[in-house]
């Protein structure tokens, strides 16, 4: 393999590798949300960047045939989803050039656009919480009465 080549065409609203967080794709770019994916919802994209496809083959879903390539993140392998190349059905033809992406395998980042910059790093110091001080011990009072009430009881 040769350099990898890093596409990002950015947006607000961003769709990353879960596994590895490149870049895939954005809201402007997204299709519909309800698709249906091996593990579940699936989005489908006019357009991913940074994907690997592999060889075309024909499966048969509930709209019927189609000739369909797995979609693989081009950073650390993951199978993301499919791209449609072909649709046999007229109806499905929309779908021809799309790819799907299995919601599991992504994330979705919204940027505050208001907030200002794009190198705001606001969830690295979300993790520098210091650890709230820990209570000075009071337990000595606490066994101090229980011998006492041990000790009235023997007296009984
Ligand atoms: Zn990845």
């Amino acid at each position: 393999m040769g350099r990898l080549f890093i596409e990002d065409f950015g947006g607000d609203e961003t769709f990353e590798c879960r596994n590895c967080k490149i870049f895939l794709s954005n809201r402007h770019e997204l299709v519909s949300e309800t698709f249906r994916g091996a593990t579940g919802t699936a989005f489908l994209f006019n357009k991913v960047a940074n994907i690997r496809t592999g060889d075309m083959h024909e499966r048969n879903m509930m709209t019927g045939k189609h000739f369909i390539r797995d979609v693989f993140c081009k950073k650390c392998e993951t199978k993301l989803g499919w791209m449609y190349e072909f649709a046999v059905d007229e109806e499905q033809r929309y779908k021809e050039g799309k790819t799907i992406l299995e919601r599991k395998y992504i994330t979705e980042t919204i940027l505050n656009k208001k907030a200002g910059s794009k190198e705001d790093n606001a969830s690295e110091y979300a993790d520098l919480s210091s650890p709230s001080p820990s209570p000075p011990p009071a337990e000595d009072d606490d066994d101090d009465d229980d011998v006492d009430a041990d000790d009235d009881a023997n007296l009984v």
